[in-house]
């Protein structure tokens, strides 16, 4: 028997010397040398007591050694659990407590602190690896053989734990199998054409999804390149992408792209696929990427607990605002989320899936896990809408629908009417408790600089567009939204700013 996903990507690894990151420095890393380096991790893992079944927790920088190590803790039967650098130490308590593992992997910088906080909760070894890929861990590596006996796993055997963005609470561990994994890298690759000749723009951090599973196991199982950067530089992305056939990327990354001159028909000739997902992408965005370069964005849905749901098409229509189709072996319906009853085309209700790609449930929380299923199907907390072509639409999640006067507001409508007026770049739209509404429609809006825009002006546009149920009560206007690393936007701390507006 063998190990189920690390077995498929070795397959398809091609001749030991073909380059798969491409470095900022010039360098590459081949092949045969990653694979080489996972074989002395999981040596090294194993010397370490890391045994099946056991959690590898990872907080470090994006390097070539920090993907190796993914590959070496699945290589050694292990659970990878990579964390969001943006954590403070107080946050990194709470999952090596959740998580219990059996080796902490930490930044060289908070190496004092990390082995303080391990001994406190019991974590057993704490090793370091440095943004140059340097650190205790690659030293300690280089003493083991590039050989690994890889530890037989089966498709239901977990490969990773992955905590959620924390966008809507407190950050939850999904877990995720063998099985999850490789079936839905398998299917991207085949959905989005992957072969071996692509070269993919990687600049997502290596803790999240969309960056680790999505493109980095896509580029793997294809045997492709991959321009590995620590972070995004939208003007060198514009320079790589004459020797670059795919960008993978958040919303962010393609607004700002559209802020650079560079970015033109000529300088994208080159690419055959911009994919974009984690977060909603503008229909305006959507629609000036197409002006400026002749390609339409691939928008896309996933999320931490069941890896991709959906894609537009590669061939075919791809229909900006939506998210296109399930993919292949996924079913996706739309349920009323009061009484779970399936829903028709056409009708905005809660979005579930099911398949190979849906997490076997939360670590360490069973109740959870049970109540996030409904028949079989995983609930999303997304709210959504499947037209008669079959393509999805989110209108928003759950936890930010808007319910006014007993009436359900979806704030992106609300959104899509704001972005449209003269001088708006951007907004959100929140609810607020109201004492007599329940909540309040509050629109948070990003001005254009030099815009003249005032409360009045915006809710004057409004007047006539939208039911009056739907209209903002107050509105605001701020620099920008914040936002997580995924380019999230944070209602949360949107809510919490105003929340005492109509007190
Ligand atoms: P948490 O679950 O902890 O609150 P999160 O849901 O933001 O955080 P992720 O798993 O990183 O954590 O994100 C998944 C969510 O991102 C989806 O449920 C959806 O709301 C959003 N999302 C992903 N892709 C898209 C997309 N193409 N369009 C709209 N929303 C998207
Ligand atoms: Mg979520």
């Amino acid at each position: 028997s063998e190990n189920h996903l690390f077995a498929a990507l070795a397959a398809a690894a091609p001749s030991p010397a073909k380059p798969l990151a491409l470095l900022a420095d010039g360098s590459s890393v081949s092949y045969g040398e990653m694979l080489a380096l996972s074989a002395r991790l999981a040596g090294l893992l194993a010397a370490r007591g890391v045994k099946p079944g056991d959690r590898v927790a990872v907080q470090v920088e994006k390097s070539w050694p920090c993907l190796a190590l993914y590959l070496a803790t699945v290589r050694a039967g292990a659970v990878y659990l990579p964390l969001n650098t943006g954590y403070t130490l107080n946050e990194v308590r709470y999952f090596l407590g959740d998580a219990a593992p059996a080796l902490f992997v930490c930044r060289p910088e908070i190496e004092a602190e990390a082995s303080g906080l391990a001994n406190e909760l019991g974590v057993p070894c704490v090793e370091t690896l440095g943004a140059d890929g340097t650190g205790s861990l690659t030293t300690a590596a280089a003493a083991f053989p590039p050989t690994f006996d890889d530890v037989p796993r089966g498709p239901d055997d977990l490969a990773a734990i992955l905590y959620t963005s924390g966008t809507t609470g407190r950050a939850k561990g999904a877990m995720l199998t063998h099985g999850n994994l490789l079936s839905n890298a398998r299917t991207l690759k085949q959905c989005w054409r992957f072969t071996d000749q692509d070269v993919l723009i990687h600049a997502l951090p290596l803790f999240h999804t969309h960056g680790l599973f999505v493109a980095a196991n896509i580029v793997l199982l294809s045997g492709a390149s991959m321009f590995f950067r620590a972070r995004f530089d939208p003007r060198e992305a514009i320079e790589l992408m004459g020797r670059a056939t795919c960008l993978m990327g958040v919303p962010t990354f393609y607004t700002r792209l559209l802020d650079q001159p560079g970015l033109t028909r000529d300088a994208t000739a080159h690419m055959r696929l911009f994919i974009s997902g984690s977060a909603p992408l503008l229909e305006e965005t959507h629609r000036a990427f197409f002006e400026r370069t002749g390609h339409a964005i691939l928008e896309r849905y996933g999320m931490t607990e069941t890896c991709m749901n959906t894609s537009n098409p590669y061939e075919g229509e791809r229909v900006a605002g939506t998210v296109g189709f399930a993919l292949p072996g996924v079913a996706i319906r739309i349920t009323d989320p009061s009484s779970g009853a399936e829903l028709a085309a056409g009708e905005i209700g809660m979005v579930e899936v099911k398949g190979p790609n849906v997490t076997k449930g939360y670590w360490r929380m069973p109740e959870k896990t049970a109540s996030e299923f409904h028949d079989g199907y995983f609930v999303t907390g997304d709210l959504g809408r499947i037209d008669a072509r079959g393509y999805l639409s989110i209108v928003g999640r759950g936890k930010d629908l808007v319910i006014s006067g007993g009436f359900n507001v979806y704030p992106k409508e609300v959104e899509g009417e704001i972005d449209a007026i003269e001088g708006v770049v951007e907004s959100a739209v929140i609810g607020v408790p109201h004492p007599d509404f329940g909540e309040g429609v509050t629109a948070v809006v990003v001005p254009a600089k030099g815009a003249s825009l005032t409360e009045q002006t915006v809710l004057e546009a409004l007047e006539g567009r939208l039911a009056r149920f739907k209209l903002p009560k107050r509105v605001f206007f701020v620099e920008e939204l914040p936002r997580n690393t995924m380019g999230k936007v944070q209602k949360n701390m949107l809510r919490d700013s105003y929340k005492d507006i109509y007190r």
